[in-house]
């Protein structure tokens, strides 16, 4: 064993909690489940997470519990560099900062200075505001995007949170993305129509060499089928797709393989798009991954923000979106 990885701690060895939430409900399960961890009570996440001079590749490797509270920006606008599936009111929350896995495109580490994992543990303030936001007309809200949320169930059950919502408020239509396998966490709940449940799925060589402590293709898709048999609305996001060499052949094994697996009739649709990144982040990126092959691309700058060339992003599209038609109705497929 390495010298400088058998001195890390294991991941959530120390739990940091604001003083403000100590007692909050999530808090305490929290607490209970990490039961040999030690708790370091804080005054403000910031005050740990936002430190300067921290290492966010070596924190990676021993990623410590920050709860804290929300106190504003509850619910965002969408992005306009994400899919909206024709949705009209698109946003997004942000109830957790960080996530468990490590992909090396990841905009994470452009936008954060820590590794850390920041819960704000009181989802019912982000509830009550989407439910403010929803009263008066149709939203579609994505909860899953600055992290893994269902990587993430069995230590804040936000997804069991955010399903009973949705039970009660059809102006909601949410969107849960994830490359978890940990479908099991909520294979007792019913699924309703106004949940989607969306799967990143990448070629297993991406998956081994870029996506960092992230299940195989074959784990994630034993967690789409069990979620397709169980009756949930089912996306399956192959985003983003990346130029590297051999292409073709990882994202024609990866599509036979889906389909092998799963009935495409029992999927909802089908997001494909090429990876971009905000200009600032990607600098960001680039710097704390001097060493990146993906990160080393000839970018280039479109409207600010970092993408493919135009040549390359239609190769790719043109190859994703062909090899799909074979195995799906091109009606499902929306490209980005
Ligand atoms: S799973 Fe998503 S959020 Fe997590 S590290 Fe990978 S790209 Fe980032």
């Amino acid at each position: 064993m390495k010298l400088d990885s058998s001195l890390l701690n294991s991941d959530f060895s120390h739990i940091y909690i604001e003083k403000s939430v100590l007692k909050h409900y999530k808090t305490k399960k929290i607490i209970k489940y990490f039961n040999k961890s030690k708790i370091i009570e804080i005054d403000h996440y910031k005050d740990i997470f936002s430190r300067t001079n921290q290492s966010f590749k070596h924190q990676k490797n021993s990623k410590k519990l920050i709860l804290a509270q929300k106190k504003d920006n509850f619910v965002y606008n969408g992005s306009e560099m994400c899919d909206d599936f024709g949705n009209e009111n698109f946003y997004y929350t942000s109830d957790i900062m960080n996530c468990i896995y490590n992909c090396e495109y990841c905009y994470l580490q452009g936008m954060y200075t820590s590794a850390n994992i920041v819960v704000f543990v009181n989802i019912e303030d982000t509830i009550r505001k989407v439910r403010e936001i929803s009263k008066s007309k149709k939203i579609y809200l994505c909860i899953s995007y600055d992290s893994d949320i269902l990587a993430l169930e069995n230590i804040a059950r936000f997804t069991e949170d955010w399903y009973n919502e949705a039970v009660n408020n059809k102006n909601i239509t949410i969107e849960l993305r994830t490359k978890s396998a940990n479908f099991k966490s909520i294979s007792n709940i019913i699924p309703v129509d106004n949940f989607i449940l969306a799967w990143t799925l990448s070629p297993e060589f991406i998956t081994r060499n870029f996506e960092g402590g992230t299940p195989s293709l074959n784990n994630r898709l034993n967690s789409v089928k069990q979620a397709v048999e169980k009756g949930w609305k089912i996306r399956l996001c192959i985003d983003p797709i990346l130029y590297i060499k051999d292409f073709e052949k990882y994202y024609d094994e990866m599509i036979s393989t889906i389909f092998n697996k799963i009935d495409s009739n029992k999927i909802n649709d089908i997001s494909i798009g090429t990876f971009r990144v905000g200009k600032e982040l990607y600098k960001n990126m680039k710097y704390k991954n001097k060493k990146s092959y993906l990160l080393a691309y000839p970018f280039v700058d479109k409207e600010g923000y970092v993408c493919y060339t135009e040549k390359h992003r239609k190769q790719l599209i043109e190859f994703v979106n062909q090899t799909l038609k074979k195995y799906i109705d091109s009606k499902k497929i929306f490209i980005y």
